[in-house]
């Protein structure tokens, strides 16, 4: 019986019986429980901030990928938009929404995302990636490389979301093996979600035709075959080995952050997890909107 299903029944049972301290006990019992279904990941392709309050294709499928999984009990956002020196972990009871982004409507900066925090996952996060030493953070909160994604995903902000920073001096490989010690929370019903996007050079963003369906330039065209082949074949080295490609893949990352959070999803996949792509296009010439769910 699925954790929601037997709340569920609890619920009822002890609504007949009338008795609130035995529900609680069983709520306990219930989170106590490991469960027996593994989370899936996501890597989610976030692109504009406008996406956070705007009906699209892309918002859409985000939507849609969410009604495929069972509700987690927390939710682990490795967003690129916070991307620093050194690891560190949110603790806080209630992050606060941060609004990292300038020149867009009023009606952005309004948006809140008011999930709470996880301070117990976020202290067992740090001691899973141990010997790294992991800060513990109280001033973050969340960027938009998270509220942006998690509005359309969960828009009830009913479950606990906390953050891993990306350690901006180190290496995708390093990343990738950092990611795998984070295996045992999705045993614990975390929601491990990277947020990010694969082909981001801002620098040649064709502003004119930023709508235009499935827009990218040669080179954008080039990478994005060459990432994709090689989700699909699992050859994830050569993922985090990209710098050792041609100019595609040196114009498609031009800074790490926004590639990095594919990184620690690939990272988490097991041998035998199914990777689907879903919103899998280019956007504007030098973005691609790629997201993954993988399990
Ligand atoms: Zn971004």
């Amino acid at each position: 019986m699925k954790r929601r299903k037997f709340l569920k029944t609890a619920s009822v049972l002890t609504t007949m019986i009338g008795n609130m301290t035995e529900l609680k006990g069983l709520e306990k019992l219930v989170d106590d429980m490991p469960l027996s279904e593994k989370m899936p990941l996501l890597f989610i392709g976030h692109g504009s901030p406008m996406n956070a309050i705007e009906d699209n294709e892309f918002t859409q499928g985000m939507k849609q990928v969410a009604h495929t999984l069972s509700l987690p009990k927390a939710i682990l956002c490795i967003s690129a938009h916070w991307y620093i020196k050194g690891t560190k972990v949110t603790a806080m009871q209630q992050p606060k929404t941060i609004h990292d982004f300038h020149g867009f409507s009023q009606e952005l900066y309004k948006q809140q995302y008011p999930a709470s925090g996880h301070p117990e996952l976020a202290n067992e996060t740090r001691e899973l990636l141990l010997p790294t030493q992991v800060g513990k953070d109280l001033d973050w909160g969340l960027d938009h490389g998270s509220w942006s994604v998690l509005k359309h995903l969960y828009p009830n902000a009913d479950v606990p979301v906390f953050q891993l920073s990306i350690d901006a001096t180190k290496g995708a490989e390093y990343h990738f093996k950092l990611a795998q010690k984070l295996q045992s929370l999705r045993n614990k019903g975390v929601l491990i979600i990277g947020s990010g996007n694969i082909i981001h050079n801002l620098r040649l963003v064709d502003w004119p035709n930023f709508n235009k369906d499935n827009h990218g330039f040669d080179w954008a065209i080039e990478a994005r075959e060459w990432v994709n082949k090689n989700i699909e074949n699992r050859n994830f080295k050569s993922l985090y080995e990209y710098q050792k490609q041609g100019k595609a893949m040196q114009l498609a990352v031009p800074t790490p952050d926004h590639y990095l959070p594919l990184i620690y999803t690939l990272g988490l996949a097991g041998v035998n997890e199914e990777i689907k792509l879903f919103n899998d296009k280019l956007q504007a010439g030098s973005l691609s909107m790629t997201s993954l769910k993988i399990g």
